[in-house]
């Protein structure tokens, strides 16, 4: 009979001492072609690497709720004792509760306390403590309870109900809650998957109980978790992984040089060796394994590698040697009750008997075997033996028995393939049914995903309206502030414009047009010929007196008052301007002379009619004008009008000297040309007198 998968049937939570028959492993059946087992491992380790670290851990392990070092030493102390004795223990365990007050303390030992009661064969009494766990109210006591509630269904035998409470505890697990409870929890989950045929997710389950190990840098339980993930590939056929597993996992025990824990490594090499078909080496292994368990003495572990070490004898054909060392196993299972392995052990004696001859003999021990399984309502393990039974007896020869044995196995297997049916509908319904829930929680969660992505976006858009919408008004309050400053700044620019227009076009005193004015408005009036229309120059007799006699601020006066009562007289469309001093000018458009001699006329009136009022006093003040019609009579000679400006000087020369409060006009001048002109110039009173320039004189009234 081939070796024994410690970690099927009946669960420990760390790796229990049970032996089990040469049978196929309940999860075999379920195994799928190798290729696809290596490609869905290649996803998982992947999936796992970048996973487990980010998401899985933090969800059930953390180090917030770590345990006092020396508690938790003493708690390890009693949990390495619960895995042989689990009676033992379970008043170790009532011993510390009465001096731990600590919450986290309190919550690993219950839990333990329900785990060795599961083992001890207790149920009610695990159940009782899973209520007490709930009692304390806190999440992580009640994710212990559902643990241990998980362990009493697994002893029951109900793996999918055990792995659903499995899982439940691992959501309810507090995110920073003990690591310990995580690896218990994550080894649990690690053997109900592997049992249930799911081997990717026990590998997921123990990578993720190697990670705790580690960070509560707990050896021993990077031994437990290493050694498990070995028999693991053991079972899943994957050889390099497997020889890895165990290498590191045997280095850990021999660090630790536990015997205990040494012998679970050397019976892993063991089938490691058994997988490389090495008998050599499985055979030592196997014998180290029983050595190391006997150091340990552990019965139950004894008991498991006795078994163990006949199964390879029985393989290398060594009867005698198998029947040995499997009759002390049934020795020891008798003594410590124990079934499951008595079941394996009469098995394995039997086949040695009958291999050896020995036919009666063999046939009772099978036959006890078969019975106690029977008992025990394992009825793939019945079924199992039947056959192995017949091959036996048909080896040694008895092929009336061996028939027998076949018939028997044949209508067992057809018992069991028709109840594993409807447990594999009822498992796969389940799993269905979980996965479809799974699937839903994923979708909402997407779909969740999705809504507060949108959310975000919407905000986010929202923001960035609202930042544009902002430095839109900014920047129009900006820009209108700016537009502001800037029709302010023009408006000054073009006020001081038009002030310095004005100062640089009116005389400052009269606010009359300057000469500078004047000359522009001329060079664009008579741009081309001479100038057309009418001059008159005019000056204020004997200012000078006025500026002498009254200061010259009553000269200002004078002046100012000559240029308003000019204006007032003037049409707007005339052009009076300050000439300079107290001489002014005004150019007006052609017309008769008649008029022309009554508006100088009524010039002379204007000034001297109402004496210039000036503080208590009153001035009285009179002009000379000079005056012509361009072009000049009777020859229609052209001429500038700067030219024209010169000869109303002389008139108004003529006017001075012919005693003041005068206009003199000048009606003709004998000349038909420029040069004829200059002459007349050169002596303008003679050229009167002679008659070859002709004046008409005006006398103003006597001032009033
Ligand atoms: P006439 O009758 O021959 O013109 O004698 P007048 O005294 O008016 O002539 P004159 O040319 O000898 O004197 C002009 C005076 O006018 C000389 C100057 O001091 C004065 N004057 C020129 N501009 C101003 C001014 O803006 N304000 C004042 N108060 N006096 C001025
Ligand atoms: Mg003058
Ligand atoms: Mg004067």
């Amino acid at each position: 009979m081939r070796p024994i998968c410690r970690t099927s049937i009946k669960f420990r939570h760390c790796g229990p001492l049970i032996a089990l028959p040469a049978l196929k492993p309940r999860w075999r059946p379920m195994q799928m072609p190798r290729t696809q087992i290596r490609h869905r491992w290649r996803e998982v380790l992947c999936s796992l690497l970048a996973a487990l670290a980010g998401l899985l851990l933090p969800a059930i392990a953390a180090s917030a709720v770590e345990l006092d070092p020396a508690v938790a030493a003493r708690i390890d102390a009693v949990d390495a004792q619960g895995r042989s004795d689990p009676s033992g223990a379970i008043l170790s365990v009532d011993a510390l509760l009465k001096s731990e007050t600590g919450s986290a303390a309190r919550i690993a030992l219950l839990t333990m306390r329900g785990t060795y009661q599961t083992n001890a064969n207790q149920p009610d009494a695990a159940l009782a403590t899973a209520a007490t766990l709930d009692a304390l109210a806190s999440q992580d006591a009640k994710a212990s309870a559902l643990i241990v509630r998980a362990h009493v269904v697994r002893m029951k035998g109900d793996l999918s109900r055990a792995l659903e409470l499995a899982e439940q505890a691992r959501t309810t697990l507090a995110a920073n809650g003990d690591s310990r409870q995580g690896f218990r929890l994550e080894m649990m989950r690690g053997a109900l998957l592997l049992e249930l045929g799911r081997q990717a997710d026990a590998l997921a389950a123990y990578q993720n109980a190697l990670s705790l190990a580690e960070r509560l840098n707990s050896k021993v339980r990077v031994f437990r978790a290493l050694d498990s993930m070995a028999t693991l590939f053991v079972d899943a056929g994957e050889l390099d992984k497997a020889i890895e597993a165990n290498r590191k996992a045997t280095r850990y025990a021999q660090e630790l040089a536990e015997a205990p824990l040494l012998a679970q490594s050397w019976d892993t090499s063991a089938r490691v060796a058994s997988l490389q078909q090495d008998r050599d080496a499985e055979l030592k292994a196997a014998k180290a394994a029983l050595g190391y368990a006997r150091k340990a003495g552990e019965q139950e572990r004894i008991e498991t590698m006795l078994i163990n070490l006949g199964d390879t004898y029985l393989k290398l054909g060594r009867y005698a040697d198998a029947l040995e060392v499997t009759n002390e196993a049934i020795r020891i299972a008798r003594q410590i009750s124990d079934p499951h392995g008595l079941i394996v052990a009469l098995a394995n004696a039997g086949q040695a008997q009958i291999r050896l001859g020995r036919l009666d003999e063999g046939r009772t021990n099978v036959e006890e075997a078969l019975s106690t399984a029977l008992k025990l309502e394992s009825r793939a393990q019945y079924a199992s033996l039947l056959a192995e039974y017949g091959e036996a007896l048909e080896a040694a020869g008895d092929y009336k028995n061996a028939i027998n044995a076949y018939h028997r196995e044949r209508r067992a297997s057809k018992a069991l393939a028709e109840s594993s049916r409807k447990n594999a509908l009822l498992e796969l319904d389940a799993r269905y049914q979980s996965e479809k829930k799974q699937r839903e929680i994923e979708l909402l969660n997407r779909d969740n995903a999705l809504k507060s992505a949108q959310l975000h976006n919407r905000t986010l858009q929202q923001r960035v309206w609202l930042l544009a919408a902002g430095l839109l008004t900014t920047g129009l309050l900006a820009v209108a502030l700016l537009y502001r400053r800037v029709r302010d700044a023009n408006q000054q620019l073009s006020e001081s414009n038009r002030m310095l227009k004005v100062r640089s076009e009116r005389d400052a005193l009269t606010g009359l047009f300057n000469r500078r004015y004047f000359q522009e408005a001329m060079r664009t009036r008579s741009a081309s010929g001479g100038f057309i229309g009418g001059l008159m120059l005019l000056d204020i007799d004997h200012f000078k007196r006025v500026n002498d006699t009254y200061g010259h601020a009553a000269g200002d006066v004078v002046i100012t008052t000559v240029a308003q009562r000019l204006q007032d007289t003037m049409r707007e469309t005339d052009l009076v301007v300050r000439w300079g001093g107290e001489e002014f000018l005004i150019a007006v458009g052609p017309m008769p002379a008649e008029q022309f001699d009554r508006l100088a006329e009524r010039l002379l009136h204007a000034i001297s009619r109402d004496p210039v009022p000036y503080g208590e006093q009153y001035l009285s003040v009179t002009i000379s004008i000079g005056y012509a019609s361009f072009p000049l009579a009777p020859g229609h000679l052209s001429l500038e009008w700067e030219r024209g400006i010169n000869q109303v000087d002389m008139a108004l020369y003529i006017a001075k000297a012919q005693g003041r409060n005068r206009a003199c006009g000048i009606r003709e001048v004998m000349a038909s040309n420029e040069l004829e002109l200059d002459e007349i110039e050169r002596s303008f009173e003679t050229a009167w007198r002679d008659g070859r320039v002709k004046l008409g004189l005006i006398t103003g009234a006597p001032p009033g």
